[in-house]
């Protein structure tokens, strides 16, 4: 067998994963998915998809199937949590679909990383091995492996590490170490019946309030609500998910009007998640081996954006490939250059939308009069950059030499339009 036609290893099999497996067999590409976990699935939150993730979920050929699941939001709207008012809201309705030729949909996760999930496991390139840790990989001039921690060992022509915040493969690639945030999310799904019927919105709403915000959002046709609550930890963080506790949660959200607090009482079980990002950097790839999704550019959540870049990226990976005519290194090198600045500035403006999201004192003043009046097209042009990715230009910015170059905060953020 050529090396050609040995897999390719992609090891973690969350949402950016099963992405990169189907982008890679769909040219043809043979795939070994090497997952930790015992079964393959994800956590049981919903996610927001810009028309950017749909225009990559239809270059993997699953738009349809996620569609059908999703709901498709009517606004995006931030209120001010303090006093209720309303800091601003974009339609997200006919005009912004006909423009950017696809929804801003809501999704839970287990629909999108299921459909996924099928089709990959439905690709007759794609095997899927479930219950292997990967402990180490080695990165030679001609071919690939992975040492599970088990001892056992899988070959491949190249490596994709799709490993998440604390990637192994990143760790090997780069050594870098994740930046913990501070910043701690509670998640829960809850039945629209326990949903307050003054907040059943189509709408993703955030209730912006110092140091802190709420979320939710409807899921599976309005039948359930997706709850996230986001603050500054008094604590020391680690990055990791544990069990949480409600007062924990009430303790942080004291100062905040009883409109949006009266959700802190609706689930029955919390998880708690501290969260990381990374400093973005120049290069994700060593030869045969690169990183894709959180192991590449992990990002807080403040514009729902991980999932979708990890899509982009997936779509990206596999243009690259082929226009490389599977030659790996050549190929992860047009990648990253098409990828990095684009990643490295959605990473940035993430954390200049998370101060604003936390703003308190004269900054929330200056939250709350930045965009009173602003007219749908307005907004929509300061998103163009976002949500405009189109696969068949996917490698365009390699092109044009954009890709190597990190944006400084100030020229990345989404409020200079
Ligand atoms: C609170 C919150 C809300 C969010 N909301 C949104 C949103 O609305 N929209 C959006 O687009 N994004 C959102 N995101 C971001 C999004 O969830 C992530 O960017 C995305 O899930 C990353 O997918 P991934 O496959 O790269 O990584 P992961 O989902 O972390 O998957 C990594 C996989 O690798 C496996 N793995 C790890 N280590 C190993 C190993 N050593 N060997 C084998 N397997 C391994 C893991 O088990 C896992 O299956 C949100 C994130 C958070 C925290």
């Amino acid at each position: 067998m050529s090396l050609e036609r040995t897999p390719v290893l992609v090891v973690g099999g969350g949402i950016g994963g099963m992405a990169c497996a189907l982008a890679l067999a769909r040219q043809g590409q043979p795939v070994a998915l090497l997952e930790r976990s015992a079964h393959l699935g994800e956590i049981g939150a919903g996610l927001q998809l810009g028309p950017n993730a749909f225009a990559a979920l239809d270059a993997l050929g699953v738009g349809d199937q996620v569609r059908c699941a999703a709901v498709f939001t009517e606004r995006l709207v931030m209120m001010d949590a303090v006093d209720c008012r309303e800091v601003a809201s974009v339609p997200v309705g006919e005009a912004f679909r006909a423009r950017f030729g696809n929804p801003y949909a809501v999704s839970h996760r287990a629909d999108l990383h299921g459909a996924l999930h099928a089709a990959a496991a439905a690709h007759p390139l794609v095997r899927l091995h479930t219950g292997v840790r990967i402990a180490a990989v080695e990165v030679g001039a001609h071919g690939v492996s992975a040492t599970a921690a088990d001892g056992r060992r899988f070959h491949g022509a190249a490596l994709v590490g799709c490993d998440g915040v604390k990637s192994v493969v990143r760790e090997k690639l780069l050594g870098d170490a994740p930046r913990v945030s501070g910043h701690v999310v509670y998640r829960a799904v809850v039945p629209v019946a326990d949903m307050p019927d003054d907040l059943r919105m189509n709408a993703p709403v955030v209730w912006a309030g110092p140091d802190c915000h709420l979320v939710h959002y409807p899921l599976r046709g309005g039948e359930q609500y997706n709850l996230v609550v986001t603050f500054h930890s008094r604590e020391r963080e680690e990055w990791g998910v544990t069990d949480g506790s409600k007062e924990e949660v009430l303790s942080y959200f004291q100062g905040v009007h009883p409109r949006p607090r009266q959700l802190l009482d609706r689930p029955t079980s919390w998880r708690r998640w501290s969260t990381a990002d990374r400093d973005p950097v120049e290069r994700w790839s060593e030869g045969r081996a690169t990183l894709l999704g959180d192991a590449a550019h992990p990002m807080m959540q403040y514009l729902a954006q991980g999932a979708c870049m990890a899509l982009e990226d997936a779509v990206t990976l596999a243009a690259a490939v082929q226009a490389r005519d599977f030659d790996f290194p050549a190929a992860f090198r047009l990648y990253q250059s098409a990828r990095i600045a684009r990643a490295a500035r959605v990473v940035l403006s993430v954390r200049e939308m998370g101060r604003l999201y936390h703003a308190k004192g004269v900054e929330r003043l200056v939250r709350n009069s930045l965009w009173p009046d602003r007219s749908p097209t307005r907004f929509h042009d300061a998103l163009e950059w976002l949500y405009a990715w189109r696969p068949d230009n996917c490698l365009a910015d390699a092109a044009v030499g954009r890709g190597g170059e990190i944006p400084s905060p100030t020229t990345a953020t989404i409020l200079n339009d």
